[in-house]
């Protein structure tokens, strides 16, 4: 123990009424502060490196005859008021907390569990549909080439699709070949070709993920929203597939009462491609606001993947090995679907507005806990 022992300099009464003030100040400051009873009370009254025998020891040995009485007696009143110090703290563990301004009877902080949030939690049921179906996840970056998120998806410079995405683009990327300029990705569908290109069929990927669009916020619009891909290559891939695959998805999505149907639509990356649509769950088809009485609504877009996707997967591919034959249409065909988690969130929870998603407020998310 590397205390310093105070010196005592008279043994007069002033002397001595000064010394002991200060060691009772020691003890009351100490004492009072947030600390460990039992280390407390080794410092001062440990029997043989206690502060208290150290001092007295000290003091006493040089004392003269006449100033042992009156040093015994103020050694006694402050080991009382140790011991009180500590009798204090062990009675009333509140009483030392008080001290240290801790109101122990007040409440406690309440922690809440974490939950997922609504999208996450509408996100892991989707893919753990396709997961079941033997589908596994795929992911890809959200700053995307021009090349993956346009090209290879069979939309070319200047093709009239690509105004269908409002594309928010990263500056300053003009000096860079068409190709490779950089974007926020507007549809996940670029990780479609990041697999192919990196891997042979069969394919089959769920691609969960965050795009981006140049659009204003409203009650139905968020220029960060989130899609679920899902695509699916092999031999002897047909339209029927497609068909069963989504009309099992929507089924263990919303019960299994729901029914689907196609109907024809457009996208660059898929020929035919089609817009599928499920039967009011609110109404059960019957027609009500939610479904614009027509008794169905439009959930997601999906088609067979054209065979000019396949092509520019393989001019990349044939960068690394020419002879790549891997994605040749004449023998492989597959399906592509992709859906807006948002959009089916809000119908799960009857949400009216996308922003409370993004709003961070506890009263909206407790609902989901
Ligand atoms: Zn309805």
């Amino acid at each position: 123990m590397n205390e310093t022992i105070p010196q005592l300099s008279s043994y007069d009464e002033p002397s001595l009424d000064a010394a002991f003030a200060t060691l009772a100040a020691e003890v009351h400051t100490e004492s009072s502060a947030p600390h460990d009873a039992e280390a407390f009370r080794l410092r001062w009254l440990g029997r043989k490196q206690g502060r208290l025998k150290l001092i007295s020891d000290a003091w006493l040995k040089s004392a003269p005859a006449e100033a042992r009485k009156p040093l015994g007696i103020r050694f006694n009143q402050l080991k009382q008021q140790i011991e009180a110090a500590l009798a204090d703290a062990s009675a009333s563990p509140s009483a030392s907390a008080a001290k240290a301004g801790i109101d122990i009877t007040l409440p406690g902080t309440v922690r809440s569990p974490g939950v997922e949030h609504p999208l996450v939690k509408t996100i892991n049921e989707i893919v753990a549909v396709f997961h079941h179906l033997g589908y596994s996840t795929a992911l890809g970056p959200q700053v995307e080439s021009d090349f993956y998120n346009f090209e290879a998806l069979n939309f070319p410079p200047n093709h009239p699709a690509r105004d269908t995405q409002d594309t928010l683009v990263v500056a300053g990327q003009n000096d860079r070949p068409q190709r490779d300029r950089l974007l926020m990705r507007t549809h996940t569908s670029p990780v479609q070709i990041r697999t192919m290109i990196a891997q042979a069929p069969p394919v089959r990927i769920v691609v969960p993920g965050k795009v981006h669009r140049n659009d204003a916020a409203d009650a139905t619009h968020s220029p960060v929203f989130h899609q679920v891909e899902g695509l699916c290559v092999d031999t002897n891939i047909t339209f029927s597939d497609l068909k069963g695959t989504l009309d099992h998805a929507m089924k263990a999505l919303f019960g299994s009462a729901v029914k689907t149907r196609f109907f024809p639509s457009f996208f660059p990356f898929t020929e035919p491609s089609a817009d599928v649509q499920i039967s009011c769950i609110f109404c059960a088809g019957k027609g009500c606001r939610k479904c614009k009485q027509s008794g169905w609504i439009e959930l997601l877009g999906c088609g067979m993947v054209d065979p000019a996707v396949f092509a520019s997967v393989t001019a990349e591919r044939r960068k690394i090995n020419p002879a790549d034959d891997a994605y040749n249409p004449e023998r492989i065909t597959g399906f592509a679907f992709g859906m807006g988690v948002e959009r089916i969130a809000m119908i799960q929870h009857g949400i009216s507005d996308i922003g409370h998603f993004y709003s961070g407020d506890l009263r909206f998310l407790e609902q989901f806990s």
